[in-house]
């Protein structure tokens, strides 16, 4: 019950490519202003920054459009929204569920090579997951705020394992397996498919993955692949990207065109855009932020 619920608060199944009909889509025209509302967009002079756009149109479509790019929570009405409503560097609105966000307490409890070994347990849980190398080590350490809790998921011999990590003592951090692996055998990535998508598929108790987008390279198959399996199985997820600090990439475009190009492929694959925000472990970028949104999916699965 709590799954049909907490899963139905975002629809993210993919649209196969000849099925999209968002024609009017136009990256510089992206962001707009419905009800005074402007959505956050990418910089390439700073990060985040607020743009509002021009674009007149009814109120009609623009609730459409907005609810097509902005993520909307239970509990608000698209016509009331305004502009601090919408987290900075993010396109998430901030509704009633979101309270108490800040981590006073974690500590590890299992790892687990199998779903039905994790922690039979049903409070909330939010799982992290990205390519590895990501940030997400960073990023867990920058969201509770202690080096140790990341070190334990880089042991040898449990980087491969689902860790769960108690949070206030009411909610899971899960890390899970980075993917990607360059030096991995064939076997060893096949080996993670299957388990990890058992957990997906399998946990209950799954509010939301967080899925980590490198930033400081140009989108990835690997990563468009698994945001459009985490769709196809309806999976809610929110797009994380890290190390938006690195405004020069060593080689490449930078981090904003690299956002933008994520962006517009997933526009082109999902129906609704899932929630995304700008972090960087380094300056503490979207960190805050990133805990409010976490504690909104969590309430509301959990009320
Ligand atoms: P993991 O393999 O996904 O756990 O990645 P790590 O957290 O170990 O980070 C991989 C590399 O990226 C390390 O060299 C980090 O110092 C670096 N890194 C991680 N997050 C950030 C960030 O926000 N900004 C910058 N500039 N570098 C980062």
């Amino acid at each position: 019950m709590r799954l049909l619920r907490c899963r139905s608060l975002i629809n993210l199944a993919p649209l196969l490519p000849s099925q999209f009909k968002f024609h009017k889509f136009h990256p510089t025209r992206f962001f707009f202003t419905p009800n005074s509302i402007s959505i956050p967009q990418i910089s390439a002079s700073s990060l985040p920054t607020n743009t509002k756009s021009t674009t007149n149109r009814s109120i009609s479509d623009s609730a459409r459009f907005a609810r097509s790019v902005l993520f909307v929570p239970p509990g608000v009405e698209i016509e009331e929204l305004t502009d601090d409503m919408v987290l900075p560097g993010s396109n998430i609105v901030i509704g009633p569920f979101a309270d108490h966000s800040q981590i006073k307490e974690v500590e590890f409890v299992k790892s687990s090579a199998r779903a039905r070994d994790c922690p039979k347990d049903d409070r909330p849980e939010i799982a992290i997951l990205g390519r590895s190398n990501v940030g997400k080590s960073s990023l867990i350490n920058c969201l509770v705020r202690k080096k140790e809790v990341a070190l334990t998921s880089k042991k040898p011999g449990k980087t491969q394992l689902i860790n769960h990590f108690l949070v206030n003592k009411s909610w899971y951090i899960v890390d899970l397996p980075g993917y990607g692996f360059a030096k991995v055998s064939d076997a060893a990535k096949t080996d993670w498919s299957a388990f990890t998508k058992g957990y997906f598929l399998n946990r209950d108790t799954l509010v939301c993955v967080l899925l980590l987008i490198d930033a400081s390279v140009p989108p990835q198959k690997i990563d468009l692949d698994c945001a459009n399996w985490l769709g196809r199985n309806n999976v809610p997820m929110t797009f994380v990207f890290t190390k938006c600090d690195k405004m020069k990439a060593a080689k490449g475009k930078r981090p904003d065109e690299n956002i933008k190009a994520f962006q517009q492929i997933i526009r082109e694959n999902f129906k609704q855009h899932p929630p995304w925000i700008l972090t960087s472990s380094v300056s503490g970028l979207g960190r805050d932020e990133l805990l409010l949104h976490m504690s909104q999916l969590r309430n509301y699965w959990d009320q």
